[in-house]
Formats: structure tokens, C-alpha cells, sequence
């Protein structure tokens, strides 16, 4: 009987040479057990496999060779102490006869191991200096009679993350020893899977994963860990969405308060708004807890869809909480709240770390009676004093800000309780099909009517004056503009814009021209007085740090410059971007960069020129940066692939989810003999374990 490669849970401490000191470097990196030290996944591999001769071995290369040692020598000060061993070697791979010092650095002991006239497997970073090849970083093992290969040599070496006083030795031994005590891991894919896709067995596979022979089998190990992980993930997350699916949908028309707020609008909503809502009122009346994403650009009207919704729920009794990442946004939907559901008899309350005392306990009190409809405010409703009668309902705005941990603490303030994510930062198609794959998910594609799409400058520091008189004729047309950049005051350090001092400059621009400036430094009072002004017209424009990245909604600005714009994620500066446009007026976004920038950053900036759509930009951004960076996935921790990339595996996770809706659709209960297999791994051990990762 073979073993399960995630079911091996000794402890690591049984491995020879793990004490506490290793011990302790092993549990920073998560290993407890042997299962662990396997799924330990090497950071990159080092191809000891071919020879790389001195006379062929670049700069700072690696050379691979076998060497004989021609003299010792010793250079640095006289005393015998201080002084330095030099071993000089030469070739004798065959392939020329090159020659290379080694400097023994603290290593004097050598003169005793390292004997001339004797032949040695070499290892070792070389430097050209002053027309001498030499080396600091060597490893040597001496050639035995038999001329066989030690294992360090004439193979690919994994080099493993290090933590505390963990060596690649170490790491290396243990994981050997590891392998070696188990005779054989079971398979974990069906024969015919394995066969279709050309896929080693688990055994081989993890076996030369952790020592390949050559670069061609790492390449199949990984991709047989890296399907069968992929395969298991789609597995348990389309399970669920078939299973999702069987429901007869109900559709619920719009309630009378709802429509009263349609009704209200000056605009009629757009195709888009209207399908979502029809899809967030069919998950509202299954059974199952909704968990839908609403995603749309900046300024598709996600947060309409929102209110309507929340008026939906309401009409099956319980509350709603309505969760904002920033004070600010938070006020500026609470005021959108009063403006367009207080009309209705909707009782709404704003609850922020800023609400202070006995406001604060008559707040809760009301919350707690079920006096309050809608809750709206900012992670303070999460905390462990909020106590809702009913909450049924629970909107998160900007999701992609928020931990997991934050979502649950709110969800677990209620019993069952549907939910609504939105998010401005579209999910590219690879996370959709996999971290979110059990994700409903809406989308407002069309922009509310009479949008124009936004003009977007790539601007050098040579035409920074035409981009001065640009914003300058925007404002004598009454509109407004925001300057941003990166840092809030001058860090001396090097010569990047910061909003103190562009403040001043800016002033000198545009001399009779009001402004303000705002960054996270102020207090909230302070920068929602800002706002306000802004918001009235009194402020012509801000100079502010990425701060307005989120949320912001002020229609008659139509200017955003953005400094230094290289520093910034292409999808972080179309939010900042999506802060104009957001009206019928023609807007402008400059991307300044600096005269330093290469032509692949600037090819980089350029993707946001042509494109207005933030769904291609994050794909481009996915590309570009990884996918740690983008929305849900890092702070989700939700997806700990240890073998699969997100970045690099599509067509593996598109075979993966191929073969399992397969299998889902001709066996749902997988109890066919061909999967029984599957059924056994999902029991024991399985490489991809929903339930388990999201704590
Ligand atoms: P998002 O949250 O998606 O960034 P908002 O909900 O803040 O977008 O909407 C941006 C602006 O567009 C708001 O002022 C909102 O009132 C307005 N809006 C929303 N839906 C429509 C529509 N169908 N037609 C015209 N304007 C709309
Ligand atoms: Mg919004």
C-alpha cells in the first residue's frame, strides 16, 4: 500500500540532524511534518547537470567543471594569521584548459583538504579580475577512483527557501531521508487522466520534483503537481457550483420601495444594472447564502445596484450592514444613503471609530433593538460590541480592501446571511476560474449613457508646461482637477515629486486659482472639510497623495495628473483615473513619468493610453506584476497552490476544470470504480482542501 503524499504526518524532529534550532527555521516556513517538508517547493533549481568549462563561463557565472590543482599560494598580510590561501586550478573537463584562483577566504582549512596535484568536481561563481578568473564562492569534491558523481555534482540541485539556521544541506538530506522511507506515494489521478495528458505517476513525480534528472523531467514533475493540485481545486469548488445550480431559480419582482427609487432617478439604469439586480433578487430568495461579486469599472453605478438591492432584502424583514474600507468613502455613501433611501422611510445609521461615547451607545442600542435598517460604516461593524437583532444582508464595497478574517467576523454577527462583494478591480479570467470559483459573479460592462471615454497623456518632463496650460484651460472652463503623487513630504533621498512641495509650486502655477491640500496625514474631519468644498466648488483643485484612489464622486472634475505614474500598478492608476470621466464633460488623465524610464515602462504606461477597459488592464496588470498583487487573492489567503501559477498555468487550469466538470457531469458522486481513486485522495488527503484553507 502506497501512502498519500499530504497523509505522511510525522514530525519533521524525526529527522536526523532537526533539532530545535532547525526545528524553529522549519516552522517559519510552515513545516511540521514530512507531508510539509515535501510541499516544501524549491524557489529555483540549479543545473549542476552539464559542464560548464572555465574557458566558456561568463561573469559572474557558474562554473561546473572538474579541476586539478596546480599550487597553493597565499597573498594578503604576512603574518600567518591574517594571511589568505589561494588555490590555483586548471581545467581538465576536455573542453580547454582554463585557469581560476580560489581565494580561501576564512577557509585556510582547505590548504589541508584541497591538494595539488589531486582532480576535483568544482563548483563555483567566477569573476574576471584584472584578467585572473577567480573565485570566493566555490564548493569542490574530490573524484574518486570510480569516477562516479557525487550527488551534488552531475545533477539539478533544488535550492529551497532558508529560514533561522536551515542550510540547503539540511534541507536537502531531510527531504531525502524522507523519500527514501516511503516505498511508494499512491497515485491520485485516475489512469486515464494520466494517460491523456501524458502525467507521470505522484510517485515519480514528486520524487524527481525534489531531484530531476534533467530539466525536461523537472518540467513534467512540476506539471503533474501542479494538475493534479489544479485538478482538485476545480473539483471542489465546480461540486459546489453544480450543486448551486440545481435550485430551480424564483424570481422576485422589484418591491414597491425599490421601484419608488427607480422612480426617483433622473436616468433611467443601465441594461447592466438592471441584470444584476435580476440575478442578486434570484439569490436572495434561494436558500442557499448569496455570494456574489459585483464588479464594474469605477463609476458604472455599482453602488445604486447596492441600495436597490439592500431595499430588496428588506422586504424580507431583517437588517442590512453596508461596510466601506475608508471613513471617507463610508460618509460619502451614508450621505448618498440619506439622500436617496431616507425619502423612503429607510432607517439608516453611521457607525465609524470616529463616533464617539454616548452617540456611540445610543447607535448600538438602536442596532441591537433592530431600530436600525441599514448599518453603513467602516470595519468598526465588525467589532466585538456591534450586535445586530437581524442581520441579514451584508455589503462589502471595495472588497479587494479587506481581509478575510474582516469579512467573516462580520458575516459571523449572523446566522445565515447573504452577501454582495464589489469591487472596481475586475478579477481577471484565471482568478475567476479558480480562487472565485465558487463565486457568483454580476458585471456592469456598459457605462451609464452619455459617458465619454476619458483622453489619457503619457507625459514627459519635457512637456510639462503644455500639460500646465492644458489644466489651466480646464479650469477657466469651471472644471476641476486632481494633481497626485506619490510621496506626502520631501524624503531627501532622491528626486521624487511629493504633494508638500508641488502644493507650493503648484500655487505659483495657477496664482489665484483655490486649492487644498489632502493625504493621509490629515484628520478625517479635516479631509472631509476638504471634500466638501471641493465637492461645492469653493476648491478648484487638490493636490493629494493616492488617497482619492478609492470611491470618490465628484462629477465636475475632468482633470487627474498623476506623478511619477511609473510607481504606481497599472490597475491602481485606472481607479485613480475612474476619480473623472464621471460625467457628461470631456476629462483628461496625464501620467507624468520620469525622463529616466525605460521603454518597457513606458510600453507598460501605455497600456492605460489605449485602453479605457479596466478588465483588459487587469489582465495586463495579472501579467505583468503576478497575481499576489491583485484583488482578493493575497489578503483571501484563500489559495495556497504550492505547485500551480496562477500567472503561467492557464492552460493547465483550463484542462484542469475540463476534466472535472467531465467527471462531475458523468459522475456526480464520483462513486464510478475509475474514481475511485478520487473518492480515496478527497477522503485522505486531498492536495486542494477548501474547508481548511480560509482560517
Ligand atoms: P461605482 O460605485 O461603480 O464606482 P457609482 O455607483 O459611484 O459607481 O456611480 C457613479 C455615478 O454615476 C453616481 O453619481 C451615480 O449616481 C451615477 N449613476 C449610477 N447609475 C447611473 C445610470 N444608470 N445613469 C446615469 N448615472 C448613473
Ligand atoms: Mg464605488
Amino acid at each position: 500500500m502506497g501512502r498519500y503524499l499530504r497523509s505522511l504526518d510525522e514530525p519533521i524532529t524525526a529527522l536526523r540532524g532537526v533539532g530545535p534550532a532547525a526545528k524553529a527555521g522549519y516552522t517559519e516556513l510552515g513545516v511540521a511534518t514530512f507531508s510539509d517538508l515535501l510541499l516544501l517547493s524549491p524557489r529555483s533549481w540549479e543545473d549542476r547537470s552539464t559542464i560548464v568549462a572555465l574557458g566558456e563561463v561568463g561573469d559572474g557565472q557558474m562554473a561546473n567543471t572538474i579541476v586539478e590543482v596546480l599550487s597553493h599560494s597565499w597573498f594578503g598580510f604576512k603574518s600567518a594569521k591574517k594571511r589568505t590561501l589561494k588555490i590555483i586550478v586548471r581545467d581538465i573537463s576536455g573542453q580547454g584548459d582554463g585557469r581560476l584562483s580560489l581565494l580561501c577566504f576564512g577557509r585556510n582549512f582547505l590548504e589541508k583538504s584541497i591538494r595539488i596535484g589531486k582532480v576535483y568536481y568544482l563548483w563555483a561563481q567566477v569573476h574576471h579580475h584584472r584578467g585572473e578568473l577567480q573565485s570566493s564562492q566555490f564548493e569542490v569534491h574530490p573524484v574518486g577512483d570510480d569516477l562516479s558523481m557525487p550527488p551534488q555534482f552531475g545533477s539539478i540541485l533544488p535550492i529551497y527557501p532558508l529560514r533561522g539556521s536551515l542550510t540547503q544541506r539540511l534541507i536537502r538530506t531531510n527531504v531525502a531521508e524522507v523519500l527514501s522511507q516511503v516505498d511508494c506515494f499512491s497515485d491520485e489521478l485516475p489512469p486515464s487522466i494520466l494517460e491523456r495528458h501524458s502525467l507521470l505517476s505522484t510517485d515519480e513525480a514528486i520524487r524527481s520534483y525534489h531531484r530531476p534528472k534533467t530539466l525536461d523531467e523537472l518540467d513534467q514533475s512540476r506539471r503533474t503537481l501542479a494538475f493534479t493540485e489544479l485538478f482538485y481545486l476545480q473539483l471542489a469548488t465546480r461540486r459546489q457550483d453544480l450543486s448551486e445550480a440545481r435550485e430551480r431559480p424564483v424570481h422576485r419582482p422589484p418591491t414597491k420601495l425599490e421601484l419608488a427609487l427607480i422612480e426617483s432617478l433622473p436616468f433611467s439604469l443601465t441594461a447592466d444594472q438592471l441584470t444584476a439586480l435580476q440575478e442578486i433578487r434570484i439569490d436572495l430568495a434561494s436558500r442557499q447564502p448569496m455570494n456574489r461579486l459585483l464588479q464594474g469599472d469605477v463609476g458604472s453605478g455599482k453602488t445604486l445596484v447596492a441600495w436597490i438591492s439592500a431595499l430588496h432584502a428588506l422586504g424580507r424583514g431583517g437588517q442590512v450592514a453596508f461596510m466601506a474600507p475608508t471613513e471617507l468613502l463610508a460618509r460619502q455613501h451614508a450621505e448618498s444613503a440619506a439622500r436617496l433611501l431616507g425619502a423612503l422611510g429607510v432607517r439608516l445609521a453611521f457607525l465609524t471609530g470616529s463616533v464617539k461615547a454616548k452617540e456611540r451607545r445610543l447607535l448600538l442600542e438602536a442596532v441591537k433593538s433592530g431600530q436600525v435598517d441599514i448599518l453603513i460604516g467602516t470595519h468598526a461593524l465588525f467589532s466585538a460590541e456591534v450586535v445586530f437583532r437581524d442581520l441579514r444582508y451584508v455589503i462589502i464595497d471595495e472588497q479587494h480592501r479587506f481581509g478575510v478574517e474582516q469579512r467573516l467576523a462580520l458575516l459571523s454577527k449572523a446566522t445565515v446571511c447573504d452577501l454582495l462583494l464589489m469591487s472596481a478591480t475586475p478579477i481577471p479570467r484565471t482568478l475567476s476560474l479558480t480562487v472565485f470559483g465558487n463565486l457568483a459573479i454580476s458585471t456592469l460592462k456598459t457605462m451609464p449613457s452619455g459617458r465619454k471615454p476619458i483622453v489619457t497623456h503619457l507625459v514627459s518632463e519635457m512637456s510639462r508646461k503644455r500639460m500646465y496650460q492644458a489644466v489651466g484651460v480646464e479650469f477657466s472652463r469651471g472644471h476641476q482637477a486632481y494633481f497626485v503623487y506619490p510621496r506626502i513630504d520631501d524624503s531627501g533621498e532622491d528626486d521624487v515629486r511629493d504633494v508638500t512641495n508641488m502644493f507650493e509650486y503648484l500655487k505659483e502655477e495657477y496664482p489665484s486659482v483655490p486649492s487644498a491640500l489632502i493625504h493621509s496625514r490629515l484628520d478625517e474631519e479635516e479631509k472631509i472639510a476638504i471634500l466638501r468644498a471641493y465637492q461645492s466648488g469653493k476648491i478648484t483643485y487638490l493636490v493629494s497623495t493616492s488617497v482619492i484612489e478609492v470611491g470618490i464622486d465628484i462629477p465636475n472634475a475632468t482633470v487627474m495628473v498623476i506623478e511619477h505614474a511609473e510607481r504606481f500598478g497599472l490597475s491602481a492608476l485606472h481607479q485613480m483615473r475612474g476619480r473623472v470621466g464621471r460625467s457628461h464633460l470631456q476629462s483628461y488623465c496625464f501620467l507624468v513619468f520620469s525622463s529616466s524610464l525605460t521603454e518597457e515602462a513606458k510600453s507598460r504606461l501605455s497600456v492605460l493610453k489605449h485602453s479605457n477597459d479596466g478588465f483588459y488592464i487587469a489582465e495586463q496588470d495579472l501579467l505583468i506584476r503576478g497575481p499576489g498583487e491583485l484583488s482578493g487573492t493575497r489578503q483571501s489567503g484563500y489559495l495556497r497552490l504550492t505547485f500551480a501559477s496562477l500567472t503561467e498555468d492557464l492552460d493547465l487550469i483550463q484542462l484542469a476544470r475540463d476534466e472535472a466538470d467531465l467527471i462531475l457531469s458523468t459522475d456526480p458522486t464520483l462513486l464510478g470504480a475509475e474514481h475511485g481513486v478520487i473518492r480515496s485522495v478527497l477522503a485522505n488527503a486531498p492536495p486542494f482542501d477548501p474547508t481548511a484553507s480560509d482560517a
